[in-house]
């Protein structure tokens, strides 16, 4: 099929234009391959504003008996990375191993495509080092973590266009010939005799319109991120991803304020102490974002006093369990021990903004990190990515397994990198 005229087919379309996509995307437009990118949000430019990060998120919430508790992603031309806070963990390459996926290659490449390193000391804000005291005289160890921003492109402590983000490398396949549709909505996988063809999608016209379309194709990616990509599975006629039990991985934050603070704009989360199943971190948050945090939680004293304000984050390992249910709702209880990993990051987030002098603390409700292990390797998928339906491929947080639990984007592209390498020379 490559190199086909007709307007319709393709050697290859990618659902979702997120982390995971774009580098699949990137990859095989890159190779000559005539690539459609189906996203469903719009290529709007992006703005650390208000409104600009209100247009693009969206939020689902896990069903649980102590409340809902949210998922954050983004709908819009790059996915979640619109968003995220640039942490970059390298993928655990042995475990990718162990399911015959090898990353050794596409890591070493990946790490010459995104920017990648530690902030120097003099681009951590104030706030920052007023925690790293904190954890010092408490005997918690705190490092600096790998972050994906473009350090050329800070001038001072903070800037929203130089994290890295998935639409760069939309821009990218698009130069080198893919098609990017946006407002494109994927309703289903085309599967013929076991083997994907096609995708039916929607594409938005008007306020309330809609045309549907369907385009054909030698391979299919679905890469629409964990919110979507379980259900149009489901829909496309996949079997065993209803009842998936999953991880979240748990967060929470609290937040205090301190007269030693004398916080500054900031990147988040340059800086943390982790152990298997605990991550307590610096969660200081740029300005705009805490405003916004600020007004949700009626915190209108912390509000006005962004200069006091030091934030730790909380996050655990929680295990599978759980499930999602035909309706594309996911409902989870955690365990009691999960409960007490709670409690223990509690008591460690508190200890940390005491020690740092900081009065009116208070935490936030739970939210999910991210939610994965709902698409299994060996059951769902192949060392290629691949479904039990031939030439349907998935490549997005929703494959992550269980013991893969590092900040996700990195091994994404990498994932979407490795994708791009196995199907190509069949294209
Ligand atoms: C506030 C926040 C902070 C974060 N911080 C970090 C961090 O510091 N480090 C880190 O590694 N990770 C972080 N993450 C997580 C990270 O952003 C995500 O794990 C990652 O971007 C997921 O990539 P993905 O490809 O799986 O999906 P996404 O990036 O979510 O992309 C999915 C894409 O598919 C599109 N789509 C959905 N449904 C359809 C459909 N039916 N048809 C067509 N298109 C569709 C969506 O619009 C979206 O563009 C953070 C996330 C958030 C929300």
């Amino acid at each position: 099929m490559s190199n086909t005229n007709t307007a319709n087919e393709f050697d290859a379309i990618v659902v979702g234009s997120g982390t995971s996509g774009a580098s699949v995307a990137r990859d095989l437009s890159r190779q000559g391959k005539k690539v459609l990118i189906l996203e469903k949000g719009n290529n709007a430019p992006l703005k650390d504003t208000f409104m600009g990060i209100a247009s693009v998120a969206k939020e689902i919430a896990i069903a649980n008996s102590d409340g809902k508790i949210p998922m954050m992603g983004a709908v819009t031309t790059g996915g979640s990375s619109a968003l995220y806070f640039a942490v970059a963990d390298i993928p655990p390459v042995d475990k990718f191993q162990a399911i015959g996926i090898d990353l050794t290659d596409v890591v070493e490449e990946v790490k010459n495509e995104v920017p990648l390193a530690e902030l120097p000391d003099e681009m951590i804000g104030n706030q920052a080092w007023v925690l790293k005291r904190s954890a010092d005289e408490l005997g918690i160890h705190w490092r600096k973590k790998l972050m994906m921003i473009d350090q050329s492109k800070v001038n001072g402590k903070y800037a929203y266009e130089a994290r890295w983000k998935a639409r760069s490398f939309v821009e990218d396949a698009v130069a080198a010939g893919a098609t990017l549709e946006n407002n494109a909505s994927a309703e289903r996988v085309l599967v013929e005799n076991n083997k994907a063809i096609g995708v039916e999608y929607k594409v938005k016209s008007g306020l309330f319109g809609s045309t549907t379309k369907k385009a054909y194709a030698t391979k299919v990616i679905v890469s629409a991120g964990t919110l979507e990509t379980p259900m149009l599975l489901h829909r496309s006629g996949l079997k065993g991803i209803v009842g998936s039990p999953f991880f979240c991985d748990p967060n929470f934050a609290l937040f205090g304020l301190s007269p030693e603070a004398h916080s500054e704009n900031l990147f988040t989360g340059a800086m943390n102490s982790e152990t298997e199943y605990l991550n307590v971190g610096d969660a200081n948050l740029s300005r705009l974002l805490y405003k916004m945090v600020m007004l949700t939680n009626f915190k209108l004293k912390h509000f006005f006093n962004y200069e006091q304000s030091l934030t730790v984050g909380v996050m655990i390992r929680d295990g599978l369990a759980g499930q999602l249910s035909a309706d594309g709702k996911y409902q989870k209880e955690f365990t009691d021990s999960e409960k007490k990993m709670l409690k223990e990051g509690e008591e460690k987030g508190r200890k940390l903004l005491e020690k740092a002098g900081a009065k009116h603390i208070f935490r936030t409700n739970l939210s999910a990190s991210h939610i994965g292990g709902v698409v299994r390797f060996g059951e769902h998928l192949d060392a290629n990515l691949e479904t039990p339906f031939e030439n349907l491929h998935v490549c997005d947080g929703s494959i992550l397994p269980e013991n893969v639990r590092n900040a996700p984007s990195l091994t994404l592209i990498c994932l979407g990198k490795y994708l791009a390498k196995q199907i190509a020379p069949s294209l």
